[in-house]
């Protein structure tokens, strides 16, 4: 039987695994897809303190290789329930049970969709959820971001090193995004936004051949932007599926303020996955580090008959 088990190889979840294994706790660390959460997604990150401008993936490679120094080592198996035994858990993936008495929930998010017609369609040829990725395929192009918080600012100035022209469309008239990331996104000239408008549609029959916007004020005032991307920063749906605790009606994690305990005595949850005012990776590290803190008492008083 595991100590901790850890769902999730981004920031939170390798946070937890460096501080669990150095405080002598067997653990294994489960990830789905790949290591890094949205921060692979990240052209660069500039609020991480120690690190004034670092892009997202080479910020996740040295959390990857500090993991790796303490013996973390991730296995690539999909979370797929967690069940209860006693007071120790069974984490149920794609390969088979592990049982554990601790588990630390980092599973993060996943970028919203629009939800709108061609969408789907078009995701990967035209339609795309990292600027990182898929920008260079934009090289001198014009663009739509949609989105009005860090991520569609951010993403917009940075497109603006490659493409053409961004417009920058947004549901109301005022920007989320901090004031330092507006005030570079108004200065910058190849930025336009375009307020109070939402998608209609995707447009295109074979190829992308635009996106039409609708007025949110009036509805039936719609027009066409002829653009060869869309890129689409509208925020973000926890990876939470899988486990049966207390959540908010979008599906974060209600965690006790102080332990990061869930509804579940000895499961955690870290990072994006859970409701939290501040989404930021200096605030995911931090809970990586509580959750492993909180799930290392657990383990003691389990062993110890204390529970
Ligand atoms: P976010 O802060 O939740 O912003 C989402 C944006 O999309 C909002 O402007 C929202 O409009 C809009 N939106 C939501 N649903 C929509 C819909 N159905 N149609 C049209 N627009 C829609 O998400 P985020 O920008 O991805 O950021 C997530 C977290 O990561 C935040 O905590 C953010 O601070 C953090 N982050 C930080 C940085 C940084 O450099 N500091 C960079 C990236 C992300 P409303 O404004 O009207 O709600």
């Amino acid at each position: 039987m595991y100590d901790i088990i850890i769902i999730g190889a981004g920031p939170a979840g390798l946070t937890a695994a460096i501080y669990a294994v150095r405080a002598g706790m067997n653990i294994a660390v489960f990830e789905k897809i790949g290591v890094g959460g949205q921060l692979i997604l990240t052209e660069s990150v500039e609020n991480y303190p120690g690190f004034p401008m670092i892009s997202g993936p080479d910020l996740m490679d040295k959390f990857e290789k500090h993991a790796a120094k303490f013996g973390v080592e991730i296995a690539y198996e999909e979370v797929k329930a967690i069940k209860s035994k006693g007071k120790a858990h069974v984490v149920v993936t794609d390969e088979g049970e592990h049982e554990t008495i601790c588990v630390i929930v980092a599973s993060g998010s996943q970028p919203r969709r629009l939800g709108a017609e061609g969408e789907k369609k078009f995701t990967g040829k035209g339609v795309s959820y990292c600027a990182v990725c898929d920008g260079p395929f934009f090289k001198n192009k014009e663009v739509v971001v949609f989105g009005g918080g860090d991520a569609a600012i951010k993403e917009s100035i940075y497109l603006t090193q490659i493409v053409k022209k961004v417009t920058v469309v947004h549901r109301r008239d005022k920007l989320r995004a901090e004031k330092l990331l507006q005030k570079q996104a108004f200065e910058n000239s190849k930025i336009d936004f375009i307020w109070d408008h939402v998608v209609d549609r995707i447009d295109g029959r074979d190829k992308l051949e635009g996106v039409t916007i609708k007025n949110t004020k009036n509805p039936d005032q719609k027009k066409k932007l002829p653009v060869e991307g869309i890129f689409v920063y509208i925020g973000h749906l926890p990876n939470t599926a899988f486990i049966n605790v207390d959540k908010t009606s979008g599906g974060l994690i209600v965690t006790a303020s102080c332990l990061l305990e869930t509804s579940i005595p000895g499961i955690y949850a870290a990072g994006d996955c859970r409701d939290t005012c501040l989404r930021q990776i200096a605030t995911c590290v931090g809970d990586g580090a509580l959750a492993a803190y909180s799930a290392g008492e657990y383990v003691e008083r389990f062993k110890s008959g204390h529970l």
